[in-house]
């Protein structure tokens, strides 16, 4: 199917997803993961009204946003080489991938030189798989207060990628996790606290996270096709 096509069929899944759990639709934000693709490709999901895109890698994402000059908010989901923070900075409105604590402050630090307050998400490994990066389940709230005395740097939420798995409905205790997470920290005072966005769910299973509490999905496949 072509990409306009794609994304119809997308936005449909999720209202039928939040519907199904008795929420409202207009708060899941669809993101399109456009690693590897095309800068004509990526123009067709922004023409198709989408303004949330995510990009893993440093280097691609400072070449993307050249060529790219609609107003998008880039957000940066792939693991993040501390001596790449500076370059990625300016350009990016979400930092979902924050995995370490010197992480989180390099990312301050470099904020704070260029007057800016960077909206981070921290990253959890729910499932404890080798292979992923995150903070434990177990560490998030001291995490959080390690991190509450940096000024350039605001907790806006969680996310997490879940195991590959055929039978997606294995996931859900993962993602009911993160929300049950994502709902202590928000009753958390905090000035660089203030929870907002729970980054769940894939091509592969962006339904159930939905249905389980997600409101930001991050697509690639279904989107740009395998
Ligand atoms: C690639 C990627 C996605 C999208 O994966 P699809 O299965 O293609 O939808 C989402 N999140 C992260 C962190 C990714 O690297």
């Amino acid at each position: 199917m072509s990409i306009p096509a794609n994304i119809q069929s997308v936005k449909k899944r999720i209202e039928e997803a939040a519907r199904r759990s008795g929420r409202d639709p207009g708060q899941i934000t669809l993101l399109a993961v456009t690693k590897n693709q095309a800068v004509s490709a990526i123009r067709e999901v922004i023409d198709a009204g989408i303004i949330d895109l995510g990009e893993n890698r440093s280097q691609e994402l400072l070449s993307k946003y050249k060529e790219i000059e609609d107003r998008v908010n880039w957000h940066f989901i792939g693991h993040l080489q501390r001596n790449k923070v500076k370059y990625i900075i300016p350009l990016v409105y979400l930092i979902q991938s924050v995995d370490s604590i010197p992480l989180a402050k390099e990312i301050n630090g470099r904020a704070e030189s260029l007057g800016k307050i960077q909206d981070i998400l921290l990253e959890v490994n729910v499932s404890g798989e080798t292979s992923k990066q995150g903070f434990t389940p177990g560490e998030v709230l001291k995490v959080v207060d390690d991190l509450a005395h940096l000024k350039n740097i605001c907790v806006k939420g969680l996310m997490m990628m879940a195991p590959f798995v055929n039978d997606v409905e294995l996931l859900r205790p993962y993602f009911a996790k993160l929300k049950e997470l994502f709902d202590n920290l928000s009753d958390k005072e905090g000035s660089n606290l203030e929870m907002q966005y729970l980054s769940m769910g894939m091509t592969n299973d962006f339904e159930v996270a939905i249905e389980e509490g997600s409101n930001m999905v991050r697509v690639g496949t279904a989107i740009f096709n395998p």
